[in-house]
């Protein structure tokens, strides 16, 4: 553990794991780092001195070019099924400068993402481009203000170098703030070293890091097993809350501490539909809105099969006791959907019809190209949303079973409409302004929309009136319809 002028008190305990786990690794240097993003409230949670590393020095931290008061940094090792293939991966262009001690007694990873080649690199150069470390400094934020679990931005800083895409781009290495990188994959790489010890000692971690309420369970991974279905049960609820689409659900990208992580081709909807895809990648929709729960289990799955040796040394008996628990996800992700959608819709208490109330809409809004966000905040009132399509009879069915089923919530309609505004943002950040923004930066070297946006996507319950220009959908000819890994 170490103080110094930054603020930086690193304890870093992923260090002294077994050492199969990682590879200590240096980022590598840059021409000239700049900072172009920072952010300093992020920065005064962690403890950190915001003014001091807002400076050419946070520069050259942030862009590794001088190394962190008591960092040890490395690359780690993980595994992990990409769109159901098993493969072999690890950091290939990031590495864990070390953990940060908060004020508030928090553990968090600070990490470089884009800060050069790594013993796992394979092909790669090591390297991000703009664009995308500004998409994942927008999409983050966003999130965590939208209130879901997610890895934070810290900082993005410029390289000063080009890498090389379908293009020549401009370089950029972000500064990823998370509970923890452990990941579904960290657990598939040690049970492909067919590594029992190393198996127990990462549940033994995971539990300690994440969830110490389960330390010193009977049978310490299943314990572990089941907590973070509960995280991930919650988390995919929030991501259908908000109408957020991943993009990339792969086992590598399913945090165990139940943070949302690695922004790649993610998006939000605009117009309602289950099934909606927008990265280009995703030819068949493995990862649609509509099936992300389903694909959670399947990645929960996953999980538990690294786990088996370790549930019981009868090996059926671990197979069925882990296939019944990973069963149970549907009914225990079906009851906290329906917490959320009565929650959108201003519900209290429980009546048998709320799930059939929910779906109706969800159907109709589907049917009728509706918005996601907006049709949801218009509702609150309890007035019929503007536009034609909620003029129609079918429409008007539905609004009058809503409002009779708010008759009987037991409560002033104040309340109703306050437990709406808290579950139904009225800004997200919507493809076709990320996109511009995204544009304004990487073509003209403009941050202003990039920081614009990021103002209005602090306060998303807000309501700053049907005309916030944050609050439109797109025009006909504004709609992002693909969005690229990028990288
Ligand atoms: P992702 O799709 O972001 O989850 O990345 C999948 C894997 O590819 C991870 O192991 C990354 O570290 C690796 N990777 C992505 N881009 C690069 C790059 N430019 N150089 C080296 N490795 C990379
Ligand atoms: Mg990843
Ligand atoms: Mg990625």
């Amino acid at each position: 553990m170490s103080a110094n002028p930054f603020g930086f008190r690193f304890d870093n305990s992923y260090a002294r794991l077994p050492e199969t786990l990682f590879a200590f690794c240096d980022p590598q240097p840059v021409r000239a780092p700049e900072l172009l993003l920072f952010n300093g409230e992020l920065a005064a949670q962690l403890g950190l001195d915001a003014e001091a590393l807002n400076s050419d020095t946070g520069a050259a931290l942030l862009g590794g070019n001088r190394p962190l008061p008591g960092g040890e940094p490395l690359a780690q090792a993980y595994a992990g099924h990409q769109f159901g293939n098993p493969t072999m991966l690890g950091d290939g262009r990031a590495v864990l400068l070390g953990e940060q001690l908060t004020p508030d007694d928090q553990r968090r990873d600070i990490q470089l993402k884009g800060s050069g080649r790594t013993p796992f690199s394979r092909g790669g150069d090591g390297r991000a481009a703009l664009g995308p470390m500004l998409r994942e400094y927008i999409i983050s934020e966003a999130m965590h203000a939208l209130g879901v679990p997610t890895t934070r931005a810290l900082a993005v800083v410029g390289t000063g170098e080009q890498v090389l895409r379908d293009t020549a781009q401009p370089g950029a290495i972000l500064t990823r703030v998370a509970a923890s990188h452990l990941r579904v994959g960290t657990f598939q790489y040690a049970a492909g070293r067919q590594d029992k010890a190393l198996l127990e000692t990462l549940v033994d971690y995971t539990l300690k890091r994440h969830y110490p309420d389960r330390v010193g369970a009977e049978v310490p991974a299943l314990a572990l097993l089941e907590g973070v279905m509960d995280r991930q049960i919650a988390l995919i609820t929030e991501w259908m809350r908000v109408g957020f689409i991943h993009g990339v659900m792969n086992t590598d990208n399913v945090a165990l501490s139940g943070e949302t992580i690695d922004y790649g081709p993610c998006a939000f909807m605009d117009r309602y539909h289950p099934e909606t895809v927008f990265s280009s990648i995703d030819q068949r929709g493995r990862y649609a809105y509509g099936n992300q729960p389903v694909i959670t289990q399947w990645n929960l799955a996953r999980f538990a099969e690294t786990l088996i040796p370790l549930i019981d040394d009868d090996a059926d008996r671990a197979v069925e006791t882990a296939e019944a628990l990973i069963k149970s996800h549907t009914e225990r992700y079906a009851q906290r959907w329906l917490v959320m959608m009565r929650g959108k819709l201003g519900l209290f208490g429980e009546e048998d019809g709320d799930a059939a109330l929910a779906a109706d809409l969800l159907d109709w809004m589907a049917r009728h190209d509706a918005d996601h966000t907006n049709t949801f905040r218009d509702l609150i009132g309890g007035a019929t949303p503007p536009g034609e399509p909620f003029q129609n009879d079918e429409f008007g069915d539905w609004h009058r079973r809503w409002q009779a089923r708010l008759g009987r919530n037991g409560k002033a309609e104040e309340d109703a409409w306050a437990l709406m505004g808290r579950h139904n943002p009225a800004v997200i950040p919507r493809n076709h302004q990320v996109e511009a923004a995204l544009s304004a930066a990487v073509r003209d070297g403009d941050l202003a929309p990039v920081k614009a946006l990021l103002a209005a996507l602090d306060d998303p319950y807000r309501d700053r009136g049907p005309d916030d220009p944050y609050r439109q959908p797109p025009a006909p000819d504004e709609q992002v319809l693909r969005t690229f890994c990028g990288t």
